[in-house]
C-alpha cells in the first residue's frame, strides 16, 4: 500500500489513509446528493463530478470512483479515455457521495484522449459542461439497468446520494438512486419504476416521476 499520509476516525479508531490510483477514465457524471422529504421535495445539490475509472487504486487492480470538483475539471477537461494518476481520500464517512475516494489532488496526466468532435448521441459523449449547467438543466429520475448499460458513458448520466428525511429533523435514510438529466427528446430514455419514499409514521409516498417535470420545466422537449 502506497501510504502518504493517515488519520484517525472517531467511530472505529481505524486508520484512513491517503491513497494513490491510477486509471483510465471510462465515464464522467456530474457528483450531485438529493434530498428527499415525503412525496413533492426533491432537491438536488451539486458538487462537482465523479471519475469512473479502470486501473489502480491503493495496490488493488480493478474499477473506482474518484470524486473531484468543479474546478479541478474545469481545469484539466477530463475525458473519457484519458489515463490519469493521483491522490485522494477513502469515502468512508461521506452519505452525501457515491464515489470511493474523493478529496483528490496531485493530477498527472498519463495520457490524454483524442480531442476529435464527439459522435451524436445517444450517449452523448463530449466535454462534460460546469455544474451550473446540470444545476439549471434539473434531472428526471432514470432506469438503474439503463444507468449501468447504455447510458452508462453518457455525460448527462448520473447516481447520486440520496438523503431521506425519514423523521424530521431526527432521523435520515440514505441510498442511492439514477437520474438523468439529458434531452427530455432522448430516445434511450425510460424513467424505470416508481420510488418509495418512506416516513416514519406514514406509508410511503411514491415518486413516480412527476417531480421531474418539476424539475426540468424551463427547458423544452429538444433540449
Ligand atoms: S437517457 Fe439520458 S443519460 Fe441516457 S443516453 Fe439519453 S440523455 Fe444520456
Amino acid at each position: 500500500m502506497d501510504i502518504t499520509e493517515a488519520v484517525n476516525t472517531k467511530s472505529s479508531q481505524e486508520p484512513i489513509f491517503r491513497i494513490r490510483w491510477q486509471g483510465q477514465i471510462e465515464s464522467i457524471h456530474c457528483r450531485a446528493w438529493v434530498w428527499r422529504y415525503k412525496m413533492d421535495n426533491r432537491t438536488h445539490h451539486h458538487l462537482g463530478f465523479n471519475l469512473f475509472l479502470k486501473g489502480d487504486a491503493d495496490g488493488q487492480a480493478g474499477r473506482f470512483i474518484v470524486a473531484i470538483s468543479d474546478t479541478q475539471h474545469t481545469k484539466l477537461k477530463f475525458r473519457i479515455g484519458d489515463v490519469f494518476k493521483g491522490t485522494a481520500w477513502p469515502c468512508v464517512k461521506a452519505k452525501h457521495d457515491i464515489a470511493d475516494y474523493y478529496r483528490a489532488g496531485a493530477f498527472k496526466a498519463m495520457i490524454r484522449a483524442d480531442e476529435q468532435t464527439a459522435p451524436e448521441g445517444p450517449p452523448f459523449t463530449g466535454l462534460l459542461p460546469p455544474t451550473e449547467v446540470f444545476e439549471r438543466r434539473g434531472a428526471r429520475m432514470l432506469d438503474l439497468k439503463l444507468w449501468r448499460k447504455q447510458c452508462s458513458t453518457c455525460m448527462w448520466a448520473n447516481r447520486s446520494a440520496v438523503e431521506i428525511e425519514y423523521k424530521f429533523g431526527k432521523v435520515k435514510r440514505y441510498r442511492k438512486e439514477t437520474f438523468c438529466y439529458g434531452p427530455r427528446s432522448c430516445t434511450l430514455y425510460d424513467v424505470g419504476p416508481p420510488r418509495e419514499v418512506p416516513y416514519f409514521d406514514s406509508y410511503p409516498s411514491t415518486d413516480e416521476g412527476w417531480m421531474d417535470e418539476l424539475c426540468t420545466q424551463q427547458r423544452g422537449d429538444e433540449d
